[in-house]
């Protein structure tokens, strides 16, 4: 600021005119109240002569004064939030004259504390805040001092403004309080972007145009708040804001309607095709990484697009749509988007009828079993059966239970139905062991989430075995891997209750989500049954063999049996073979079937079908050998492909969603002679294995850490021995030990610790990971088994956790050095692929 030579008047006059004309600029536009405070008090500051100046404003609920803007402000003054009755300055204060805000205060009528500090005459000018809590603009002069009226307009033209300005900013919070917008993003928010898509729908009416609505959500958004913390997230949804509002053309309305959730209304676009092209842009426009305090983050998003061509839609129903197609999008890899239609507002609308469906199903004994081969490999013959429901629907016919369980689970009726399979199923194993032409079976039932949550269910599966007659041994209970894993729930005490019903267990589905083999050892499994998602491609893909191989070891590590679900064709069939896994279950050997027709193949074996081939006595081949022979491939398998419509309903996605798939080359695609697009079917089943919903493939590779680990850095070097030490206690039983305990290790070890601790400091990763494999690569040359690396960085994980716990560390320190140690566990099954540095 200028401060002009005082002997001019009117220079002086001049400066302060031009200050308050900037002071009135700054209210009514960018500053908010405690920028605009800070300005007036600078002005004052400036041009009024020396003087120490603040604004004094009375706290909402507590007596209490707090000090905005202190410039010279004497060090004994009322500091901030110092319990100063705003009374106290008022008494003895002269009522301003006439229009004045400002009165001066001579010595004999000051606040105590304020003459005890030297001060000689100061004056105070009253604020409007309309927020009611009353505001005072301050000067404190250490000399005694006359004040011309120039003097005292200019504070009274200060005050007002500042007074402006705070009106100003006070209606700005009421409209946001009326929640007209986002506070965050300064976007309209959820109930302003309805009543944009009302009269956008009744203009629709009109003019014919279309409505369209996206609706945006950003993927794993949890995870940047978890890791950088609230303020970084709210940074990046800023930023996100930002590159929205910029990708869009001025008449779209965008809005923030939640958390993470983002929505644009447009009414502009011409049909499907430009409503996909605008989706394209906005997924564009977020994938270039946003950097928040010097660390990027990258975003990946899913759009669902409601595209509204009648006129009786409501705003509600239409951005009910967008989100439903968002959903759908979401279950997809990556950025994706995907259209609302028809089919999927039939889907929906089913869903509300199912469960009512449901419960009639169940008094009127609509649902029945199947029953589905698993075939010994080693002993060519089939050695149980997996039950599996189906609900014969009046008029749908045979639903499959993926279409209806999820919604038994929500609504609770997965109990009652539960109940119903394991009788029925237990009922028929009666039935099987009773008949002399055949022979040993059991049968296995699938156990829901839901239902491990019931207190009874140890006493009604007790229950049944019991009315049923049936040995226990015959059955085993099928509890999928996620539900095992989660964290919060520790079923192992539940399900040793189980097992001591004498009833097997089965881990069913694994590999499907997140696969820790250090978990499978706490539980009383008996057989882990590998999801088809990792079996699919063992035919084509190196690194599913190598995983599979990793699993067959750790297997027998742990003592427990392995069936391969899904087997499809010979190829997949002789590969399990030869890499020990020793049952398998799919189409290739038999569909489930109708207790009837099974009994036919449990009586008379399979038939001496195609798959007959993967019986063929084989050479026993070494596992976890780096190049592993594929088997020679089967002439009679045919080149199968599927039309658009077969393939789009196989995978579960729109004929367009699967045409954009072709174009981007993310399946293959051929054209028949007349120019009809087809798909391979090994292709098909590959994306399969990818969208299905629950898929994330084993030993998932998990993103590293979003920025350095100092916290952990410092532990492993200070007290990474005891780790060590920690680790391998617990990796190895008593009087037993591998590699890593060995003396052969140590040097090894240390140099891993090293290394690791640097590269955490400053957030290589490719130089942890580089690290971890090499120790790997070491350990592998001197013999130590899949199961033991894996175990010990599990086991090491856990020990640096416990430790940083102890620590007092932050949940997301916790949560980071865990992401650190699960994107290096993959390096414990891959080894053998890195050559030696
Ligand atoms: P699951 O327990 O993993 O059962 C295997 C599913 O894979 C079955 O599907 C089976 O028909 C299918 N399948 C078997 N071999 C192949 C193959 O070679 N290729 C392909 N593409 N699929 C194959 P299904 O019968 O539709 O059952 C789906 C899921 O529904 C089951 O997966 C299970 O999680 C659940 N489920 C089935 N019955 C029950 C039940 O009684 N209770 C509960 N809670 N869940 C059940
Ligand atoms: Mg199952
Ligand atoms: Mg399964």
């Amino acid at each position: 600021m200028v401060v002009p030579a005082r002997d001019s008047a009117a220079q002086m006059r001049a400066a302060r005119q031009a200050a308050v004309s900037e002071l009135c600029r700054e209210a009514l536009i960018e500053r908010d109240t405690e920028g605009l405070m800070e300005l007036a008090a600078e002005v004052v500051h400036a041009l009024l002569g020396p003087c120490a100046t603040a604004i004094l404003q009375l706290e909402a609920d507590v007596r209490k004064v707090v000090v905005h803007a202190p410039h010279a402000w004497p060090s004994g003054g009322p500091a901030d939030g110092e319990p100063v009755e705003m009374a106290a300055l008022a008494a003895g204060v002269p009522e301003p004259a006439g229009q004045r805000s400002t009165a001066v205060l001579e010595e004999h009528s000051l606040p105590p504390h304020w003459r005890d500090n030297g001060t000689k005459t100061a004056t105070v000018s009253v604020l409007d805040d309309p927020s009611g809590l009353p505001a005072v603009l301050v000067t404190l002069h250490n000399a005694p001092r006359t004040f011309i009226a120039d003097d005292l307009e200019f504070l009274d033209d200060v005050a007002r403004v500042v007074s402006g300005g705070l009106a100003h900013r006070w209606w700005e919070d009421e409209r946001r309080g009326h929640r007209l917008d986002d506070p965050l993003t300064g976007l309209a928010n959820r109930a302003c972007m309805l009543d944009r898509i009302r009269n956008a729908l009744d203009r629709r009416a009109r003019s014919r145009s279309f409505v369209t609505v996206f609706s945006i959500d950003l993927d794993r958004f949890r995870v940047v708040n978890d890791t950088l913390g609230r303020e970084a997230g709210d940074e990046v949804l800023k930023a996100v804001a930002g590159r929205l509002r910029r990708a869009l053309r001025r008449e779209d309305t965008l809005a923030r309607m939640g958390s993470d959730e983002f929505a644009v209304l447009s009414e502009h676009l011409a049909g499907e095709p430009g409503a996909i092209r605008e989706a394209d842009r906005m997924l564009e426009v977020l994938a270039a990484p946003i950097f928040v305090d010097g660390t990027a983050v990258s975003l990946t998003a899913s759009v669902g697009i409601a595209l509204c061509d009648s006129a009786d839609r409501s705003a509600e129903a239409v951005m009910r749509d967008a989100d439903l197609a968002m959903h759908r999008a979401k279950k997809r890899i990556g950025s994706a988007h995907e259209l609302f239609d028809a089919a999927m507002r039939r889907r929906a609308v089913k869903r509300l009828g199912m469960e009512h469906g449901l419960r009639t199903a169940l008094e009127t004994d609509a649902f029945e079993l199947h029953y589905q081969p698993i075939v010994s490999l080693e002993e060519r013959r089939i050695e149980g059966v997996e039950a599996l429901i189906r609900w014969n629907h009046p008029t749908d016919g045979l639903i499959p239970p993926a279409s209806f369980i999820p919604v038994a689970e929500e609504s609770g009726l997965i109990r009652p139905i539960g109940a119903w399979v394991l009788r029925e199923a237990c009922r028929q194993a009666a039935r099987w062991a009773a008949n002399p032409a055949i022979g040993d079976l059991y049968v296995s039932v699938n156990i829901s989430g839901a239902q491990l949550t019931d207190q009874d269910l140890v006493g009604e599966v007790a229950e049944i075995l019991r009315q049923t007659g049936v040995r226990p041994g015959q059955i085993a209970l099928e509890v999928t891997e996620s539900v095992l894993m989660r964290e919060s729930a520790s079923p192992a005490g539940l399900l040793q209750q189980l097992k001591d019903l004498g009833v097997r267990l089965f881990l069913d589905d694994f590999g499907a989500g997140y696969s820790s083999l250090g978990q499978v050892k706490r539980l009383p499994v008996d057989v882990i049954k590998i999801d088809r998602a990792l079996v699919t491609g063992v035919g084509e893909e190196d690194i599913d063999r190598r995983i599979l191989a990793a699993i067959a070891s750790m297997g027998r590590a742990l003592d427990v049996s392995l069936v391969a679900e899904g087997i499809e064709d010979v190829r997949q069939a002789q590969w399990l073979r030869r890499l020990g896994i020793a049952c398998a279950q799919g189409y290739g050997f038999a569909r489930p079937k109708p207790a009837a027709a099974v009994e036919l193949l449990l009586r008379e074996g399979l038939p001496a079908d195609r798959l007959a081939a993967a019986f063929e006595p084989s050479d026993t081949w070494p596992l976890g050998q780096a190049t592993l022979e594929p088997p020679r491939p089967d002439p009679s398998e045919p080149d199968e492909t599927l039309t658009l419509s077969e393939a789009a309903d196989a995978l579960g996605v729109s004929h367009s969603t699967m045409r954009r798939w072709a174009n981007s080359g993310r399946v293959k695609s051929v054209r028949t002679r007349g120019g009809h697009r087809r798909f391979r079917l090994a292709d098909v089943r590959r994306l399969s294995a990818l969208v299905s919903g629950r898929s994330t493939p084993v030993l998932r590779q998990v993103p590293p850490p979003a920025q350095e680990l100092r916290q952990v850095a410092d532990l492993l070097d200070s007290r990474g021995d005891r780790l060590l030490v920690a680790t391998k206690r617990s990796l190895y039983d008593e009087g037993r030990t591998g590699w890593f305990a060995g003396p052969a290790a140590e040097a090894g070890l240390d140099e891993w610790l090293r290394r690791l601790a640097a590269a955490a400091r400053v957030a290589r990763w490719d130089r942890a990971l580089d690290a971890t494999a090499q120790l790997m690569i070491q350990s592998h040359r001197a013999g130590s088994s899949v199961a033991e690396r894996h175990g010990f960085l599990e086991r090491f994980t856990e020990a640096t956790v416990r430790e940083l716990q102890r620590g007092g560390a932050d949940r997301s320190v916790l949560a980071d050095a865990r992401r650190l140690f699960h994107s290096l566990l993959r390096v414990t099954l891959t080894v053998g692929d890195r050559p030696a540095a």
